[in-house]
């Protein structure tokens, strides 16, 4: 099977984005993600999927904690910045909830510590256990098809 062809199919699956960032020392590391689900209710955990390659994975497994920043239709600048693909210029802001930093005005954040990990072929999934949430109102930045976008809610009757 052609990766390009998986990568089409698995990109009708509209999703969210998310940073993840985790600290270690005073260094503080973020990446753009989408592979990112809720778990469990009791006890609440989350899973991400992070590429072998990607310097977040060792990040993660010293810190042994992270946060999870998913983005607001208006933070398009900072998915690309943390995925690589455009340098936001004019920097990107932190906060810190139980020294575990999160984007600033992100539409919600989740903050875990690892509770597992599991390589699954060429990526590995970090069960994060959650101990910290925030949320505000807005809409969420969305990842279709390779694209970014928004979100428009279907109004019925
Ligand atoms: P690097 O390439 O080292 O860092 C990423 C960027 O963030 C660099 O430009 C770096 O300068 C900047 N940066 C990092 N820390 C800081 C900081 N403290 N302050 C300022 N800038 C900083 N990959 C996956 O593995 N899993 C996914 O689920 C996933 N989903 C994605 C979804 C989308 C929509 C996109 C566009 C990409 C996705 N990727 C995913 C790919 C991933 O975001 C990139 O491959 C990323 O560059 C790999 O991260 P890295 O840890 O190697 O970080
Ligand atoms: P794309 O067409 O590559 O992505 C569409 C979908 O394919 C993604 O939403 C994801 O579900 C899947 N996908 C893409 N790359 C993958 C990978 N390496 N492993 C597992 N699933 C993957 O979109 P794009 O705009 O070309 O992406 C920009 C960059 O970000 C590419 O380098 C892509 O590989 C990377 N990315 C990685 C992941 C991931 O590792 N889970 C997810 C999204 C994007």
């Amino acid at each position: 099977m052609d990766d390009r062809v998986f990568r089409n199919t698995m990109g009708k699956f509209a999703t969210g984005v998310t940073v993840i960032t985790t600290k270690v020392g005073e260094d503080v590391h973020g990446m753009t993600a989408n592979a990112f689900m809720s778990v469990s209710l009791d006890p609440k955990l989350i899973t991400i999927s992070i590429d072998n390659k990607a310097n977040m994975l060792e990040k993660i497994k010293s810190s042994g904690q992270f946060a999870v920043s998913i983005l607001g239709e208006e933070q398009q600048d900072i998915s690309m910045h943390f995925a690589g693909q455009k340098k936001k210029e004019d920097g990107i802001d932190f906060d810190l909830v139980h020294n575990v930093p999160i984007v600033r005005d992100a539409l919600a954040t989740v903050v875990c510590d690892v509770h597992d990990s599991h390589v699954v072929g060429d990526h590995t999934l970090f069960i994060g256990k959650v101990f910290e949430i925030s949320l505000r109102d807005g809409n969420p930045l969305t990842f279709y098809q390779g694209k970014y976008g928004n979100y428009a809610p279907v109004e019925y009757a």
